[in-house]
Order: structure tokens, then C-alpha cells, then sequence
């Protein structure tokens, strides 16, 4: 169960609640008071009570009619224009990451995506730099003014090193560490929540709840396709579930192309039917040098196609009377 309190009402709320069996928290999300109650109903004549729905709540634009606006850095998701962000899978030197961060700035996009610490399916494959590349992301923050988004994988990581890096992202196979969610809504840092590759759109949305239910406000979901049958490409890229997360959140809805294609031959084309079916924001693998990269080598784009990916994204964000947000 799940209260929205308005000012007035706390008090009598609060009273309610201690009196019953029921375990509540107080949140303060997004200038709102919200007490979350577990274990008993508490009876109330009150508007604001709202029972949750197959588990959501506060994802909801039921809950909260007006879109989230996500500040990282001086680029805010979740207006009419389009986020980019574009980096490597891995950062894997400090010459790469250096390369590609200038073909990203270059070409317009907004935030450098770089993974250090990558969630390999075998754990013979590159992990990725760990401790050394949060080195490299914060010099090449500084050298490009650019903001950085990387993934951590666990509590530790993340407590140690999420202040030198803008945004958090969580990636597929951790979409439903619910500990690690818990952590993140502790934080109040800007967190880029990827679909788990099995997830519904319900459970996808529920993920985002551990961490609004924490007071983390600061929440961009990222849709990276489903685990299907057909293996000529890497996952489903569902555009009807764009189309309706983009009814049912608030929340800004990224997208990545990269991972779903598997395949730089697709990636702009799921890059322009993510934004046809509404995305606020798009994250794709480019690489200064894709044929010797480390990890995803087939999918990350050149400087070429990433030029060519960057016109066309702006000719469709016109035709859509959007536009790609300047950073400059
Ligand atoms: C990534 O973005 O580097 C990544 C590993 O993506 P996903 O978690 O969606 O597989
Ligand atoms: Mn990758």
C-alpha cells in the first residue's frame, strides 16, 4: 500500500499508521510526501490514499501527470530535446577513450557513455579497466567539459567511486539486483536504468520503483530489447513497448540501438524508430577504432557512421518538431 500525503493531512496519517501493525517509510519525492506502508491496511477518507497497481506506483503518471526532467550536468532528459549520449562498450586506454570523446563532442552529442566495469557473459572475456578507467573517464571529464555516464555493478563500487562520474547506469543483468536498486534510491545521483533482456514492461517499471521509493527522483530508464527467438539479431527491439512505457511513466525513456542490432548495419535504424516511437534520449556504442575493440566490436559505430547517425536523428527530431539538445 501506498499514501500520498498532502502537508495537512501528515499528522493524522502518521498517527494512524503507528497505531496499526502496519511498517511504513516516509519519503520526500519530488516535493511530495509519500509514506509507503507495509503488512496492514490503514483505513482512511482520504483522496491521497493510493493502492498500488500490479506493484507501481510511483512510476506512474497516474501518480504524477508532468514528465521528470533529469539534470546531469548541464544536459537535462526529459524535454523536447534529444539527449545523445555515445562512447565506447569499454573504455580500454586512455588514447581511445580520448579519440572517441572528441568524435563525440564533435558530432554534437551531449554525454560520453564508457564502461569500466563491464558485466561479461564469461568471465574469460574482457572485464574491463575497473579502478584505472575511473582515471581516464575523470580526464578526459576534465579535458572535454563533456558529463560521463558508466555502469557499477555492485554496492561497493558504486559508494566508492559514483561521485566522480555524472550518472549511474544500471545495466540488464542487474535490472533486478533490488539491494543495489535500494542503494541507488539512497542516492540522490542521476541513475540510467536499463530493461532486464527477460523483463516486462511491469517489471522493468517496478525496478524503477526501488529507487524512486527511496527518494531518487533522478531516474531515466533505457530500453535495450528483449531476449527473443531470432538470431540474426542480438535482441527484440520492441517499439510498441517504447510507445507504451512513454504512456504509462513520467519518467524520461532512453534508448539504446546498440545492443539490441548487435550489428552496426541496424543500429541507426533502431536508433530512428526508438526516437519515432518517443524516446527522450538515445545512448549508442561508437569507438575511434571498432574492428580491434575489446568488447561488442561488431556493433560499435565508426566516426563516419556516427556522422551519418547524427544527421539523420536530426532530420527525424525536426520532422518531429524536436530537436538534438545543444550543449554549447
Ligand atoms: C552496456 O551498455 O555496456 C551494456 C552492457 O548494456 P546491457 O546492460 O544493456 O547489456
Ligand atoms: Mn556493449
Amino acid at each position: 500500500m501506498i499514501l500520498i500525503v498532502e502537508k495537512m493531512d501528515e499528522q493524522i496519517i502518521k498517527e494512524k499508521i503507528e497505531k496499526s501493525s502496519a511498517s511504513f517509510k516516509k519519503v520526500d519525492l519530488y516535493n511530495r510526501t509519500v509514506y509507503v506502508v507495509w503488512g496492514d491496511t490503514i483505513e482512511l477518507e482520504n483522496k491521497n490514499v493510493i493502492v498500488s497497481k500490479n506493484g507501481l506506483a510511483l512510476s506512474l503518471k497516474e501518480w504524477k501527470n508532468e514528465k521528470t526532467e533529469v539534470m546531469v550536468e548541464n544536459v537535462t532528459i526529459g524535454r523536447k530535446d534529444i539527449v545523445i549520449a555515445a562512447g565506447p562498450c569499454a573504455v580500454e586506454s586512455e588514447e581511445q577513450i580520448f579519440e572517441t570523446a572528441k568524435i563525440v563532442k564533435k558530432y554534437g552529442g551531449n554525454i560520453l557513455r564508457g564502461g569500466i566495469y563491464k558485466p561479461r557473459t564469461s568471465p574469460y572475456s574482457f572485464q574491463g579497466l575497473g579502478e584505472f578507467g575511473i582515471d581516464l573517464l575523470v580526464k578526459v571529464k576534465e579535458d572535454f567539459g563533456i558529463p560521463i555516464v558508466t555502469e557499477f555493478l555492485d554496492r561497493r563500487s558504486a559508494s566508492k567511486y559514483h561521485n566522480f562520474v555524472d550518472m549511474v547506469q544500471v545495466g540488464s543483468r542487474n535490472a533486478q539486483n533490488f539491494p543495489f536498486l535500494s542503494y541507488l534510491g539512497s542516492l540522490r545521483k542521476p541513475v540510467l536504468l536499463k530493461n532486464g533482456m527477460g523483463n516486462s514492461v511491469t517489471e522493468w517499471l517496478s525496478a524503477s520503483e526501488y529507487i524512486l521509493s527511496g527518494g531518487n527522483g533522478n531516474v531515466v530508464l533505457c530500453y535495450r530489447g528483449v531476449k527473443s527467438s531470432i538470431p540474426e539479431t542480438r535482441f527484440n527491439f520492441d517499439v510498441g513497448a517504447i510507445a507504451k512505457v512513454k504512456e504509462l511513466t513520467h519518467l524520461p525513456l532512453c534508448v539504446d540501438p546498440s545492443h539490441p542490432a548487435g550489428d552496426k548495419k541496424f543500429v541507426e535504424n533502431l536508433a530512428l524508430a526508438g526516437i519515432a516511437a518517443g524516446a527522450d534520449m538515445l545512448e549508442v556504442e561508437i569507438h575511434s577504432d571498432p574492428e580491434n575493440a575489446l568488447s561488442d566490436s561488431e556493433q560499435q559505430l565508426n566516426e563516419n557512421e556516427f556522422k551519418k547517425l547524427m544527421e539523420n536523428v536530426k532530420k527525424l527530431a525536426e520532422a518531429m518538431g524536436r530537436r538534438i539538445w545543444n550543449s554549447e
